[in-house]
């Protein structure tokens, strides 16, 4: 485990929106590492895996080693946050298509959910934890959360679906904050992190 003062975040550098994720946590104060092999996961306290395509990234962890590591860190508290398509690669499982997941998270994910006609958007979304002013969401062809298990705790809601949701040290957004100038999912995350280091101050 890193111990450093500043959090240590590993952003999975495989495919999809990483620099993004690097810049947003670069901002907020966290060392930024990104992961590609175990020996890169060994080295964070955290990861985040950004959007991009879930079926391609599912076949690239397996090629690379790491989805038996990532489940082992995961089970043992790192915090993880998947964004769009790192959400769907963390659940449970998706609606109607027999995809494999790292089954990180008790929710079912349907893919491509909000319709094709409009493929994006920008929604500004009520998420209590971050405070009264909405958060200025960014929708790119996301899945909602159809389902979630008993210790899954939604954060926010677009139209009745749910679209953030954590699970103790697992968070999970349908849509991509490192979009926008707005930092506070980043911190929110953070605190996460900075919570499940348990003598790293101190030491
Ligand atoms: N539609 C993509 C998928 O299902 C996710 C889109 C995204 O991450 N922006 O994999």
């Amino acid at each position: 485990m890193a111990r450093s003062e500043a959090p240590v975040v590993g952003v999975l550098a495989l495919q999809g929106d990483v620099v993004e994720h690097v810049r947003a946590f670069a901002r907020a104060g966290a060392t930024v590492v990104e992961v590609r092999t175990p020996a890169d996961l060994a080295r964070v306290d955290a990861l985040v895996v950004p959007g991009g395509e879930s079926t391609t990234v599912i076949r690239l962890l397996d090629r690379f080693g790491l989805t038996q590591p990532v489940r082992s860190r995961v089970a043992a508290g790192m915090p993880f946050w998947g964004t769009c398509m790192g959400m769907i690669v963390a659940a449970h499982d998706v609606a109607e298509l027999a995809q494999p997941t790292l089954d990180l998270l008790d929710v079912t994910v349907r893919r491509n959910a909000f319709g094709r006609q409009v493929d994006s958007a920008e929604v500004p979304l009520a998420i209590p934890v971050l405070g009264a002013e909405p958060f200025p969401a960014v929708f790119i062809r996301a899945p909602w959360i159809e389902r979630t298990g008993p210790g899954v705790e939604t954060l926010a809601r677009r139209d009745g679906r749910g679209v953030m949701v954590r699970q103790r040290n697992v968070l999970g957004t349908s849509f991509h904050p490192e979009l926008t100038g707005d930092d506070r999912v980043h911190d929110y995350f953070l605190g996460m992190v900075r919570a499940a280091r348990p003598a790293a101050a101190s030491a």
